[in-house]
């Protein structure tokens, strides 16, 4: 197996290196194209004076763009927080793109990086950025290949002075290494483990410097909304939500992959509008509208609008955006089981709670019968004394199943 993955690795660099990308990819946006396309036209106008920093800051405002990674935090407003901080100041570019059922970055970087360099080099001008940093996935192999030939052509012919230096890094598979702090401790070079808070990373972040952090995506739209104005975006929404999401939609529908949706669209609307329904002979049971600590919402409760904020009276949140849908065929309780299992091993071990708590609810789910009390007790230390998201969010799956999905417990599990 490992022999063949190797072969496969090797056609793909191969072919991203002949400028073919990969065959499901198709033809990707190079430096040249996207220079033929005005691509870092906005960049020189910024650097030359013609585009002035507060037009743009207030255009990002405007726009309402928060952070794709999941935290959802105001780019705008984090633009001029960094920017008020004392130089140097650096940058960090998270593609570590480890939530499960998440692939959009990976899904625009394959088609068009420069859009996404573009965007992350005028924030750097905004901010006064002296050195960036970009975070990415390991298990990105053709990514990686694709950007050290993409930087390389953005270096060589550079189309502004002064280019800041960019370095690029790899991850090593951690899933904790997609939380910011821990991901800056890895870019230092020391193990992947998140931070006490404050000092918060815009004060002091890479190297004790104040920092600024995005995710890939959030930086791939600054392009599109400094052309098109900040109402573009905000104007997009639905269901009283503003702006665009990226929704990586799996599981059982017919037409799964990378959605772009205006903010605020249903579940209901996702799968009949977007991904063609459900795949044949699906009927439609459950889904999680966050990813692995997003939480899992019965297929009743299918008219939230899917949003930042709009999911946590429900015990769930959207995160990154990535949508797992399930079927009749599918149990909920199973999900549980394999999501706690994924939070137990992938817990850094620096904290009490989350390091032991993992490791108790996933024998304690694990059991014919749920020790309902206990559980609680479990996710209450959990949320309140875990020192980041991963273990403060470990629980929402199985509390999930304990309010929406009782019908499982009592049939086999209770
Ligand atoms: Fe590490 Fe879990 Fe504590 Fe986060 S909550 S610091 S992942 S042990």
């Amino acid at each position: 197996q490992y022999a063949i993955a190797q072969a496969d690795l090797a056609k793909v660099e191969a072919a991203v290196q002949n400028g073919q990308v990969r065959a499901e990819v198709g033809q990707y946006t190079n430096y040249a194209a996207y220079q033929a396309q005005g691509g870092y036209a906005l960049l020189k106008e910024c650097m030359s004076g013609q585009r002035e920093l507060e037009n743009v800051l207030q255009t990002m405002e405007d726009s309402g763009l928060r952070g794709l990674g999941g935290a959802g935090f105001p780019a705008g407003r984090k633009w001029r927080i960094v920017g008020a901080e004392a130089g140097p100041r650096l940058m960090a570019v998270n593609i570590d793109e480890g939530e499960p059922g998440t692939f959009k970055d990976r899904f625009y970087l394959e088609r068009d990086p420069h859009r996404f360099l573009e965007g992350m080099l005028i924030a750097a001008w905004a901010v006064g950025i002296a050195d960036i940093y970009i975070y990415l996935r390991d298990e990105y192999h053709a990514c990686r290949t694709l950007l050290e030939q993409e930087l390389a052509s953005l270096i060589a012919n550079t189309p502004i002075p002064n280019l800041p230096t960019i370095h690029l890094r790899r991850g090593a598979g951690a899933y904790i290494c997609g939380e910011e702090s821990a991901m800056i401790e890895s870019i230092e070079g020391k193990r992947g483990i998140p931070r006490l808070r404050p000092p918060y990373v815009a004060q002091v972040g890479l190297f004790g410097r104040p920092t600024l952090e995005h995710n890939f995506e959030t930086l791939f739209w600054v392009r599109d909304i400094l052309e098109k104005g900040g109402t573009w975006f905000s104007a997009q929404g639905r269901n009283g939500r503003k702006g665009l999401r990226s929704f990586s939609v799996s599981g059982r529908v017919k037409n799964p992959g990378v959605k772009l949706a205006p903010a605020g669209v249903t579940i209901q609307e996702l799968i009949d509008e977007y991904c063609g329904g459900m795949a044949d002979g699906e009927v439609f049971y459950a889904y999680l509208p966050g990813g692995a600590s997003g939480g899992i919402l019965p297929a009743s409760m299918n008219t939230i609008p899917l949003d930042f904020d709009t999911l946590q009276p429900y015990g769930c949140f959207i995160g990154s955006a990535a949508v797992v849908v399930m079927s009749e065929r599918d149990s909920a309780v199973n999900a549980a089981r394999n999501l706690m299992h994924f939070f137990q091993h992938e817990s850094c071990g620096q904290c009490t709670p989350c390091r032991v708590g993992t490791a108790k609810a996933s024998v304690l789910i694990a059991q014919d019968q749920w020790d309902l009390p206990l559980l609680a007790e479990l996710s209450t230390v959990m949320r309140d004394a875990s020192i980041c998201g991963l273990g403060q969010a470990a629980p929402n799956p199985v509390d999930c199943v304990v309010k929406y999905f009782p019908h499982e417990l009592h049939a086999t599990h209770k």
